[in-house]
């Protein structure tokens, strides 16, 4: 045997669902004689509402996915469809009411009831487009409306339709076949499919073939889906409807004129073929009987394609947002859970498990020991030795093949900086101060972001008020008369060892040798079972002088925090 490596061996490694999603993506892309060409892996939403965490599964899903064989050196495209042709289907709270005039209406024709974008839809892209970008997720993005509208699908539109017969058998068999459960919870209902989905569903008198006519024309008087096909022409390609909103009665030529769209279940699978879909996942609730994607398979052979390599991914929750006032009137987006969470930190809640495992994300005191778990994790991963399924989260959650996204220069625990953002409830520039003072030597502030102001703002939006920390103006002058000649002695310990200069060691050796010098013993020597019942007391003193409460951030840090001047006005004699 020479020393050459064989390449099994070579490319042995840890695998995850990426990696797999990614074979099968590649598998779908190869030509009958095994060359590849530009591999395409698609995601699609409808802009009806804020993005919450739950449609951001479906965003980081196809990212991962197309950044997999990005890495591989790959020919990849994420393609994002914008399904901003969908029908704005209710008015939701916070909305004027006289919106209800617009439901039925493409949402990129509903104009932005909050007036800072060109429409609806345009409202709910922009801060999902921010958000992605501090992700370090780059896609291709298409508008349906745009799409639709260019008369892009012309010919796909005429194919469904001299089809009808053969795609309403399909749609039929799984009409009787199935009545799977429908979406249940909110979140799932607000789907991507969900708006168009039940057009397909209507019942149609035998013999009426325009009932389940594949294509929906928009109104041209009044712009909305309430249209009803009364007559269509195969030779002329003429579409006659009524439009029960308006009462117009009117002719659009799908040959010529483009003024609606496809049925859902029709339109995904025309995309498939159209845009030549490698991979693209979806909710779990596509992925049943009777789904928008098993229907989908049979239909796409109609425009001469084949569907894409799939899986359903599960729900994300959330948690610990009691006190939070979302955008999503309650439901956290991207947005939101980037105002605690490090991009990493977020794009790792979402690799580290399989798209089936439904997870929640909890902006409670949960965040603090994510946080750790991180710093953990990136302490292994910079051990070649250790590398494993974990740390192969980690490379994807630390950016895309692009390079790492932004991390602190000073790396300090996430529940340093909160507990320092909770004691002086101060500006970032006093944080970094105390920071340095308790061993994160450092230069700027600039040196502790991004870190920094997600715990900042984590302390101030995230914790309840009555775990927060209130340091006493004034010394608790009532408390301090009536002190036990102990108490008053330890005090007086403490303010006599206290250095001028706080700094966490030297202030951590006081604060636990103060009940130590008290029984006659040395600040280091070893605390019997008597000093460690008086640390305790003391302690609990301490809390009670320095912030009225018996408990708080560890005394060390609260002592650095508070300053030598206040220390000493709150603990002194009165
Ligand atoms: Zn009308």
């Amino acid at each position: 045997m020479s020393g050459r490596v064989p390449q099994a061996e070579a490319q042995a490694g840890p695998v995850d669902w990426v990696s797999r999603a990614a074979d099968q993506a590649l598998r779908h892309a190869q030509d009958a004689d095994g060359q590849v060409r530009l591999v395409t892996c698609a995601s699609g939403a409808s802009p009806s509402g804020p993005v919450h965490l739950g449609n951001l599964r479906e965003f980081l899903t196809v990212h991962f996915v197309a950044d997999e064989l990005r890495r591989r050196g790959v020919p990849v495209r994420h393609l994002h469809s914008w399904d901003d042709y969908d029908r704005f289907r209710k008015v939701p709270a916070g909305v004027d009411a006289s919106w209800a005039e617009h439901i039925g209406r493409p949402l990129s024709a509903v104009p932005d009831p909050w007036e800072c974008h060109a429409s609806w839809a345009e409202h709910f892209k922009a801060p999902l487009r921010a958000a992605l970008a501090e992700l370090g997720v780059e896609m291709e993005e298409i508008s349906q409306t745009e799409m639709y509208k260019a008369g892009t699908y012309r010919e796909q539109i005429l194919l469904a339709v001299r089809e009808r017969n053969r795609i309403d058998e399909i749609l039929g068999r799984y009409r009787t076949k199935a009545k799977s459960p429908e979406p249940s919870s909110e979140q799932e209902a607000e789907s991507l499919e969900e708006s168009v989905a039940a057009d397909d569903e209507a019942p149609a008198a035998p013999g009426d073939d325009l009932a389940r006519f594949p294509f929906k024309p928009y109104c041209r008087e009044c712009g909305r889906d309430t249209t009803t096909a009364t007559a269509y022409d195969d030779e002329s390609t003429d579409l006659a409807y009524t439009c029960s909103s308006c009462g117009f009665s009117g002719v659009t030529n799908l040959a010529t004129q483009d003024e609606g769209k496809l049925v859902w279940k029709v339109d995904w699978p025309m995309r498939w073929t159209f845009e030549g879909v490698d991979f693209e996942p979806a909710g779990l609730d596509h992925a049943t009987p009777g789904s928008s994607f098993t229907v989908g398979q049979e239909v796409a052979p109609l425009f001469g394609g084949r569907a894409p390599s799939f899986f359903g991914y599960g729900f994300v929750g959330f948690a610990g947002m009691q006190k939070m006032s979302s955008s999503a009137g309650g439901v956290p987006t991207a947005t939101d859970a980037l105002r605690v969470l490090e991009a990493p930190i977020l794009r790792w809640l979402y690799v580290r498990r399989a798209p089936k495992q439904t997870f929640n994300i909890d902006f409670g005191p949960e965040v603090v020991r994510l946080y750790d778990e991180w710093d953990a994790l990136g302490r292994k991963a910079a051990d070649p030795a250790k590398r494993d399924a974990a740390v192969l989260a980690h490379e994807r959650a630390v950016g895309p093949a692009a390079g790492p996204l932004p991390t602190s220069r000073v790396s300090v625990p996430f529940r340093t900086l909160s507990s320092v953002a909770d004691v002086t409830a101060g500006s970032a520039e006093l944080i970094s101060q105390v920071i340095g003072q308790v061993g994160y030597a450092h230069e700027s502030v600039a040196d502790l972001e991004p870190r920094l102001s997600k715990a900042m703002q984590w302390t101030a939006e995230f914790v309840p008020a009555e775990d927060r920390t209130i340091v006493r103006e004034t010394p608790d002058a009532e408390r301090l008369a009536a002190l036990e000649p102990r108490e008053r002695q330890w005090l007086d310990l403490l303010l006599a060892n206290l250095p001028t200069e706080l700094e966490l060691e030297a202030v951590t050796t006081v604060v636990y040798g103060v009940p130590k010098l008290a029984h006659g013993l040395a600040v280091d020597d070893a605390p019997t079972d008597e000093v460690k019942t008086d640390q305790k007391a003391f302690f609990r003193l301490l809390y009670n002088l320095l912030v009225g409460k018996d408990r708080g951030p560890r005394l060390p840090t609260l002592i650095v925090a508070l300053g030598a001047d206040k220390v000493r006005e709150l603990l002194a004699a009165s």
